[in-house]
């Protein structure tokens, strides 16, 4: 067995994951597409959970790149981060453009909904909003206690051994210190955020570029230098996965059970990887050791055989 089966085999052992095992209902598609496996509990071995020769059929990796969204993907929208940004942008809206209290998450929620994130939105509707301030006040009066570290996450992405990278639509600071409080900062090779994109950004109305928009796709695409059908990327948003399925990305939904029309896999959890979208981890050594496992059981007289 190669290293990368053993890490990921060990990783596996130590987390509870029988639930995720015994999905009734595959979630992927494709030429992968995996049978649902029997049973439920006990402990996990490689022949009941993770036999390949009677799940896969023998292939290397199809990614050679893994795009990570950071902000409710690579950790839950439950840790209470989210609520706290909606409360920083009503803020925002209030301290800087005075508008009402009790109609800033009304106007909010519209700014998201039409222009995708509420930055955007003042921009385009003529507001002369500086990125840097609204970044002070978003992302910097987060609550970054409440991002815990994540080892049972950094495990997981040790065992990657594609390039991984972040592509998100907050600022660097943030990106980093996000990412500093999962203890999974070191993981990446590169980081494609709000600065990536808007790198000229002046104080006029000059358009933001942000996801979903295909400039900002193709700017990440570019950036990373990636082949985007040999690329896997996870976005917590649907529209974000629309945008990458339309730059021929490989397409992961995240935070969500059922896909949507644009994704190529729905992960509840970014925990969920190894059991949702295995063939991350196939590799030629991987080919070969399936190879040699079907030879050594071929070999093998049958009881039948035996018997006669
Ligand atoms: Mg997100």
């Amino acid at each position: 067995m190669g290293p990368v089966w053993a890490a990921i085999l060990d990783h596996l052992a130590k987390d509870s994951i029988g639930n995720c095992l015994t999905r009734s209902e595959p979630t992927r598609i494709g030429r992968f597409a995996r049978k649902p496996y029997p049973g439920g509990t006990g402990p996990i071995t490689f022949e009941t959970k993770f036999n390949p020769t009677a799940v896969f059929h023998s292939a290397s990796s199809p990614f050679d790149c893994i795009i990570f969204d950071l902000d409710d993907t690579l950790y839950s929208s439950k840790t209470g981060i989210g609520q706290a940004l909606k409360r920083n942008i009503d803020d925002f809206l209030v301290e800087r453009f005075g508008f009402p209290e009790s109609q800033a998450p009304t106007l909010r929620a519209e700014l998201f909904k039409i222009y995708g994130s509420s930055l955007v939105g003042l921009r385009s509707l003529g507001y002369d909003v500086d990125a840097d301030d609204y970044h002070s006040v978003v992302h910097g009066r987060l609550p970054y206690d409440l991002i815990k570290p994540d080892a049972r996450l950094r495990n997981l992405l040790q065992t990657i051994k594609q390039r991984k990278i972040i592509f998100t639509n907050s600022d660097r600071i943030h990106a980093m210190k996000a990412l500093d409080r999962l203890g999974i900062k070191d993981c990446f090779e590169q980081i494609i955020c709000f600065e990536t994109m808007n790198p000229n950004l002046s104080k006029s109305t000059t358009p933001v570029v942000l996801k979903p928009s295909m400039e900002a796709m193709k700017i990440a695409i570019d950036v990373a230098g990636v082949d985007p059908r040999r690329t896997l990327f996870l976005d917590d948003n649907a529209k974000n996965v629309a945008a990458g399925k339309a730059v021929e990305l490989q397409t992961v939904l995240v935070g969500k059970t059922v896909k949507s029309k644009e994704a190529d896999y729905a992960l509840e959890s970014i925990t969920n990887l190894v059991q949702v979208i295995p063939e991350i981890w196939f590799s030629e050594e991987d080919d070969q050791m399936i190879s040699h496992i079907k030879n050594e059981m071929d070999s093998i007289p049958s009881a039948t055989t035996v018997g006669a």
